[in-house]
């Protein structure tokens, strides 16, 4: 049964990052992004939308998915109708299913892990490290996250910025920690294989996404004859793309979005990753403290075994620069919000400061 939805606002918010973050797709200098907040029978809840400003990523944007929201998903969630007839917008259909959950769990007082059945209470923290000018400044990044406590870190390759970064990086920061690859589906068949023979001696957790998101029978051939663990990440955007992956052998471990595959949906593919024995990874999208509370609840599932993205807001807006109270590394965790709902909710002043614009829709009758 889902909540009469009564109203529902749609805010804008710019957050400066304290760094600016480079993958082999874009450069991301400001957290754009949208957040949903809905007033259902139930009450007020919060969803953030994780689509990025630009179609490099994934082909969904923040433009892109509040145009969805306004003019194809609220008309038929005001109505009770289902979604279901609109394709596509997975990441404004995540943060709607987000903020009428986060409604209904706030008013029977139930944190969102608790509801997903997510028994830990701290999940090992992970970051991305993105492409730099050079090595040098690259040590730098990595050796500052290992000394923070981070257990594991991902660096952001591309073709010809690869081998070398992920060398330095291991000798940064020795054997013992958890490091991965994520290539942003940059590379061709052939350029990947030569990627995973030199990178074979690292000691890699994964390289993430290494071909097209479409390119399944490309990783399954890597998954055959390769050696360091291959995940997929831009491929997962549906349980049922999960399911055909694991069933074709294209990856050795998952990335879940939960911004791109809704709470629910990341809890299918958790459990189908569960159920064939799958490694998976909670994956994350630089998200708000917002997007983090619910990117912590679904990393509490335990079929996260491996490291994954679950960073402090301290290393993409500093210590007071979230929407939220800060999420706060506690010797290389984060504890997974425990209150009702998300645990978390926009600081007024913040969300204030960082809104640049904002639009109410209600039900039209
Ligand atoms: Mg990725």
């Amino acid at each position: 049964m889902q909540d009469a939805l009564h109203e529902v606002e749609l805010l804008r918010v710019r957050l400066p990052l304290v760094a600016p973050f480079r993958t082999a797709r874009a450069a991301t200098f400001v957290k754009d992004a949208l957040l949903v907040r809905v007033r259902t029978e139930a009450g007020i809840g919060w969803g953030e939308c994780t689509a990025p400003p630009t179609p490099e990523y994934d082909g969904e944007t923040v433009d892109g998915s509040r145009l969805a929201l306004r003019d194809h998903l609220l008309p038929r969630a005001f109505v009770g109708a289902v979604l279901d007839d609109v394709r596509g917008a997975n990441a404004a259909r995540s943060a709607l299913e987000c903020a009428v959950l986060d409604a209904r769990l706030r008013a029977t007082g139930v944190s969102l892990a608790a509801w997903l059945g997510a028994a830990r209470t701290e999940v090992d923290a992970g970051v991305a490290v993105g492409l730099t000018d050079d090595l040098d400044a690259l040590r730098r990044v990595v050796a500052a996250y290992a000394t923070a406590g981070y257990r594991r870190i991902k660096c952001k390759i591309e073709p010809g910025r690869d081998v070398a970064v992920l060398r330095a990086a291991r000798a940064e920061v020795g054997p013992a920690l958890q490091l991965a690859a994520d290539a942003n589906g940059t590379y061709s068949l052939d350029d990947a294989f030569r990627l995973f023979a030199d990178v074979d001696d690292i000691g890699l957790q994964c390289v993430e996404q290494p071909c097209a998101s479409d390119a399944i029978e490309e990783h399954a051939a890597l998954v055959a004859q390769v050696a360091t663990p291959v995940c997929l990440d831009e491929t997962i955007t549906s349980p049922v793309a999960a399911r055909d992956a694991l069933a074709r052998r294209a990856c050795d471990v998952v990335a879940v979005k939960v911004g791109r595959l809704g709470i629910e949906g990341a809890r299918r593919v958790h459990d189908t990753c569960v159920g064939a024995g799958i490694a998976a990874l909670a994956g994350g999208m630089l998200e708000t403290g917002i997007g983090r509370a619910a990117l912590l609840a679904v990393a509490a599932l335990p079929g996260f075994t491996l490291t994954g993205d679950c960073s402090a807001s301290e290393r993409y807006f500093g210590i007071d620069g979230d929407l939220t109270q800060p999420f706060v590394l506690e010797a290389g965790r984060l504890r997974v919000p425990n209150g009702p709902g998300l645990g978390v909710e926009p600081i007024p002043d913040r969300l204030a400061r960082y809104t640049v614009a904002r639009e109410r829709i209600t039900r039209r009758d």
